[in-house]
């Protein structure tokens, strides 16, 4: 298929979804007050995640309205596992059984204006958060390209943004409260001895029923974006060129090398030079742009250097709009940012292979961090990313021949996004998985949190 043919297709699939709003795993914010606060609700009905390429197997879903709802639950039932806003590609937050939502759980706890933590419940989503937090004068460090994702499940799997000295959210975390299998309720805190295991945890632990959140003062982004960086360019200076912002991510459909654009976002409080019309070799954007050039850019966060509040920037979509597609597939791949360079353009080579199935690819860094499980333990992180077209027939067979490429540099993949590695050579890319191993049994002796997923990649590797 001819590019502009594939683009016609593609924008037209995209572009509808886009405005479509959630119907898999409901979106809708609920207000507590106005629920019966005395049950737990339960259906058994089918129900598919965010994507809808995933049916989860559990057969009942509870949606308990309080932490003493989710105690009783979590002692009562053998199998089960928390489900936070479902948008998890694999079968990370499926149960043969039983799943609890953190749905109920939606409200910010506290401030803590001396330690600078916010304190929130689990299923609180960034999206509900950041306006109130940014009201108060505060703000989180970064934000994943959409807001709609829960605090806990976000954490969980170690989402991340950008920015070369900007953590993953899970890098955030100052405490943590959970139900243990027994119903008892845990907090651990920063500087705990098993803290560094238990932020990252795949739902492997228990259920997490408050985040306490790192803050800082709000602060002002603006994004100035550019078009058409040719590859010899980024060979050339690619930590320079992902270190020209507080968040710089780069979109490409692996064609013609070029990248397709650059989003620079930078803080306004950090000292500005005038990035010019020409970038690199790539030229200054004149309108505002979406992802993939031929798609209105409708639902993007304001571009062209307009100034505006953190949590209107961070993200590329606008709050108020379903961020992305429900109708496609995502992988993610992170290397080391020394291998970068080496990675992406050993994709490259494959590019008439991936690009069929590909809507869009971007690049982002994060920096490293000292969460066992997390994508950046102790690496400085580039993460590849690959939002497929929903064809998974098609997309299963380009997954291992990626994660060959990138097999020389280590990759590691997102925990919840589509990945084929094998179980054994994922384990041996986390230093600390023993331990992790360890800290689950011993916070869930009878299996309590297990999973297919968990089994696997997990418990059998
Ligand atoms: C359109 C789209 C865009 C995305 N963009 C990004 C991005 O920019 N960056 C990025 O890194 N990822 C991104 N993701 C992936 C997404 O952020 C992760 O999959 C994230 O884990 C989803 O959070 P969730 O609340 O939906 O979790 P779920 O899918 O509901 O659950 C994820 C895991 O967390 C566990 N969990 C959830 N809540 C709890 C709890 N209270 N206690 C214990 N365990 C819990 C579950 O058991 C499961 O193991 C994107 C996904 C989509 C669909």
């Amino acid at each position: 298929m001819k590019r502009k043919e594939f683009l016609n297709k593609s924008s037209a699939l995209v572009a509808g979804s886009f405005l479509v709003p959630l119907s898999s795993c409901q979106e809708q914010p609920t207000n507590q007050s106005e629920k019966d606060m005395s049950a737990t609700e339960t259906t058994s009905e089918a129900r598919k995640n965010w994507a809808g390429n995933y049916y989860y197997k559990a057969k009942n879903l509870h949606e308990p309205k309080t932490v003493e709802d989710i105690q009783a639950l979590v002692k009562d039932l053998d199998r089960q596992k928390a489900l936070g806003s479902c948008h998890c590609f694999n079968d990370i937050a499926d149960s043969l059984s039983n799943q609890i939502s953190t749905k109920y759980l939606n409200k910010l706890v506290s401030i803590d204006e001396v330690a600078k933590t916010v304190t929130v419940e689990a299923g609180m989503r960034y999206g509900e958060l950041a306006p109130v937090l940014h009201e108060k004068g505060y703000a989180v460090h970064n934000l994943a390209s959409l807001p709609h994702i829960s605090v806990a499940g976000a954490c969980a799997t170690a989402t991340h943004g950008s920015g070369v000295s900007n953590g993953n959210l899970a890098a955030a975390v100052a405490g943590l409260e959970m139900v243990r299998p027994d119903g008892q309720l845990i907090q651990l805190q920063r500087g705990d001895a098993d803290f560094a295991g238990a932020v990252v945890h795949l739902g492997a632990l228990g259920i997490v029923t408050k985040v306490a959140l790192d803050i800082q003062p709000t602060y002002e982004v603006r994004q100035d974006l550019f078009q058409e960086l040719p590859l010899q360019s980024l060979k050339d200076h690619f930590e320079t060129i992902m270190s020209s912002g507080y968040s710089v991510s780069l979109f490409t459909d692996w064609q013609n090398d070029l990248v397709s654009q650059i989003w620079i976002k930078r803080r306004i409080d950090e000292e500005l030079k005038d990035l010019g019309n020409r970038f690199y070799g790539a030229k200054a954007a004149t309108r505002n742009l979406h992802p993939i050039t031929a798609l209105s850019a409708e639902h993007c966060t304001e571009q062209l250097g307009v100034a505006g509040p953190w949590f209107e920037r961070l993200p590329h979509f606008k709050m108020g709009f379903t961020p992305s597609s429900g109708e496609e597939l995502q992988s993610e791949y992170f290397v080391s940012m020394d291998n970068a360079m080496d990675a992406i353009l050993a994709l490259e080579k494959k590019r008439d292979q991936i690009f069929p199935q590909l809507y869009i690819s971007e690049i982002r860094t994060i920096a490293e961090d000292d969460l066992w499980l997390s994508t950046a333990y102790q690496r400085k992180s580039v993460a590849i990313h690959f939002t497929w077209k929903q064809n998974w027939e098609e997309v299963r067979k380009l997954l291992p021949m990626i994660e060959a490429e990138l097999a020389p540099y280590d990759v590691r993949p997102h925990w919840g996004k589509l990945f084929t590695i094998d179980p054994k050579l994922l384990a041996a890319r986390y230093p600390k998985m023993p331990e992790f191993l360890a800290l689950s049994k011993k916070y869930d002796p009878s299996g309590k949190f297990r999973n297919p997923f968990l089994d696997l990649n997990i418990y059998a590797a």
